[in-house]
């Protein structure tokens, strides 16, 4: 077949053009791509608005680039099976690649996609890319999938070396051009009225080119110290790629590849890499954990959590989510997530588990909230990371591990830079109260200007007695 007949590069949570499986595929006859965003109405995924932010910039991005290289990003609207055959009719496309997705639902569309446009003569291929390893690539001895994160990175780790290079960007690709596309704005991604998402503009470069350059400043400036730093909410010491991960604007292979190199430079020593490998390695125990065990996101994954008397209090889940509980880490936590987008882990861990075990929430209702207000939203980490807070998940913390919020802010927070930050209406407090504003003598409140209850709220439940009730209630299990 000759080869001037287009392929077709379907671009879904993959905004990349380095290290692109999907992309060096389409181009590798030497034919002209169509690099083609579409615009679902029934996403398999639906992204949470915050999400829809980050797509917006990240699709802008990823045109520019692709502008710079003489191409057009193609973004259509309708269903991707529609879409798909009104370009093959407008072009006399041949072939369709895509990046490969791990999520239940995902699986179920792409497969049907996939037998749909074989079946009119089209060559579908789909490629991989997401993650180091392909989740039946990795398995216990008798062949049956890990339940416990230590053994499977462990065996993730033994095949480290049979993970191949990252690709580059493809050279001598060339474009099909010139095809009616849709004017990005008009998609309705970005909020107005309110911009809720002001905020997050100073804090994210979104697009391959910043998730690229934010790589390298972690393993020059910020990794070092990494293995113990990363629990300080106040330190930069994370590496904030999550979002680009999800959006798939940079690869692990790609990150494997740079630390290793950072290794061998010296910039980052032994024991922060293989740290921070294994937090990579926990975003790929996730996908692998989701991919064989489909109902993650919305059944306990130990099944004698399932009959928990989950408390129906509205007014608990919403002060929860204006952070506005009277616990200050947990209040700075989710405002941190309302103004920026994200949530340092620790913070996550911490405010997950106060409405879960000290509010007694249902934790679906965490998730579904995350989803909607974290830039990294993803189905796979943000199911697992639930289920392990709440005890019923795979390899989760066990049932009686209830964060103390007073605790852990004092652990964590020593100087209470964090809750300053997000909480200022505390921040004349003497660091000592700063976890427990309501234990301060009323002369040290009335000297800081807070008023409990007015400028900032008493506790909405009290650790002890919540705590006795939530172990009294799990133990009933
Ligand atoms: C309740 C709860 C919900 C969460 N929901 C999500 C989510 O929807 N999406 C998401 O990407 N992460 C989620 N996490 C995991 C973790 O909090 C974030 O991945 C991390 O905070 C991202 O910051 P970073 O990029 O600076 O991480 P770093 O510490 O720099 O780690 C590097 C990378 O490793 C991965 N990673 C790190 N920790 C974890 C983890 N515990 N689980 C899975 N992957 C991890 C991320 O891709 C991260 O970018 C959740 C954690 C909790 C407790």
């Amino acid at each position: 077949m000759s080869t001037s007949r287009p392929a077709i590069l379907l671009f879904r949570n993959d905004l990349r053009l380095s290290d692109h499986a999907a992309l060096t595929a389409a181009c590798a006859d030497g034919r002209p791509v169509i690099c083609l965003f579409v615009n679902d109405p029934r996403p398999a995924d639906p992204m949470g608005a915050a999400q829809r932010w980050w797509l917006h910039l990240s699709l802008t991005a990823l045109a520019a680039q692709i502008e710079l290289l003489g191409g057009q990003l193609v973004l259509r609207s309708g269903p991707t099976q529609t879409v798909l055959s009104q370009v093959i009719a407008e072009t006399g496309a041949v072939e369709v690649h895509w990046s490969r997705r791990y999520t239940p639902k995902a699986i179920a569309a792409d497969t049907v996609l996939k037998t749909r446009l074989k079946a009119q003569g089209i060559r579908a291929e789909s490629h991989t890319g997401r993650y180091l390893f392909e989740p039946w690539q990795v398995a216990t001895k008798s062949g049956t999938p890990f339940r416990v994160f230590t053994p499977f990175w462990r065996a993730c780790l033994a095949q480290l070396d049979q993970v191949s290079p990252a690709l580059p960007i493809p050279s001598g690709l060339t474009f099909h051009h010139d095809l009616p596309s849709d004017d990005l704005p008009d998609w309705g991604l970005l909020p107005m009225r309110p911009n809720w998402a002001a905020g997050f503009a100073p804090h994210w470069v979104p697009g391959e080119a910043g998730a690229l350059v934010r790589l390298d400043h972690f393993l020059s400036a910020r990794a070092q110290g990494y293995a113990d730093g990363r629990d300080f909410p106040a330190e930069a010491r994370v590496s904030n790629l999550s979002p680009h991960l999800q959006m798939g604007e940079l690869t692990p292979r790609q990150i494997l590849a740079s630390l290793r190199r950072a290794e061998v430079t010296g910039d980052v020593g032994d024991r922060d890499a293989t740290k921070f490998l294994a937090e990579v390695g926990w975003r790929e125990f996730a996908a692998y954990l989701l991919y064989h065990t489909p109902s993650l996101p919305e059944a306990e994954f130990q099944p004698k959590f399932v009959p928990f008397p989950w408390r129906d209090t509205p007014s608990d889940l919403v002060a929860w989510q204006r952070g506005q509980t009277g616990y200050p880490i947990v209040d700075a936590g989710m405002r941190e997530l309302w103004q920026t987008g994200t949530m340092h882990n620790r913070v996550r861990m911490i405010a997950a588990s106060f409405l879960i075990k000290h509010l007694r929430v249902n934790w679906r209702a965490g998730l579904s909230w995350f989803h909607d207000t974290l830039l990294d939203a993803d189905v796979a980490s943000n199911a697992a990371s639930w289920q392990w807070v709440a005890g019923c998940g795979a390899d989760a913390a066990p049932y009686f591990r209830i964060f103390n919020p007073i605790t852990q802010a004092g652990k964590f927070d020593p100087n209470g830079t964090y809750i300053r930050r997000w909480v200022p209406e505390l921040a004349a407090l003497p660091d000592k109260y700063l976890g427990a504003p309501w234990q301060a003598p009323a002369a040290i409140l009335s000297d800081a200007k807070v008023i409990m209850g007015t400028t900032y709220p008493h506790p909405i439940v009290d650790h002890a007695n919540a705590r006795t009730a939530a172990l009294a209630a799990f133990k009933a299990l």
